[in-house]
């Protein structure tokens, strides 16, 4: 989810108001989709539709890798290693943003440990590396060799 829906989201729930220049039927989509939102003190949150836990909203993409690297580790803050299925579960029980299943399998994916365990499970279908997908996996593979045990 972009910044901006984020700001149009926050607008339309505080005051009411559309982003300026949109169509009747993006005002639509747009009213329908703070359903699923809720505003406290100021933060966005997520609930869905059937309002279950609500989950904090995540604009920033760099606030978005440190979460699924902090998620990624125990509290003495050794990686885990749990695979896709358990970091996801982990992550998405306390946040939420548009793609976040895509990107902990991609996170996961770049982890030596856990990708071995994506392999192991033949449930899961490969996809193709795009140019795009090796943005994140120097600091993330860094951190990673930081902390290995000998
Ligand atoms: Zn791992």
């Amino acid at each position: 989810m972009d910044h901006e829906d984020i700001v149009a989201i926050t607008e339309y729930i505080t005051k009411g108001v559309y982003p300026r220049g949109i169509s009747k039927g993006e005002k639509r989509s747009l009213r329908k989709r703070c359903h699923s939102f809720s505003l406290k003190n100021g933060v966005l949150y997520h609930h869905g539709n059937k309002h279950k836990k609500q989950r904090l909203v995540v604009s920033d993409p760099q606030e978005r890798v440190r979460i699924l690297d902090t998620m990624h580790r125990d509290s003495d803050g050794r990686p885990t290693h749990n695979g896709i299925k358990f970091t996801h579960r982990k992550v998405t029980d306390w946040y939420w943003w548009r793609g976040i299943t895509e990107d902990v399998k991609t996170f996961c994916k770049r982890c030596p440990e856990c990708s071995q365990l994506a392999v192991a499970n033949p449930n899961r279908h490969s996809e193709p590396e795009d140019s795009d997908s090796n943005r994140y996996s120097m600091p993330i593979q860094m951190m990673y060799y930081s902390d290995m045990r000998y």
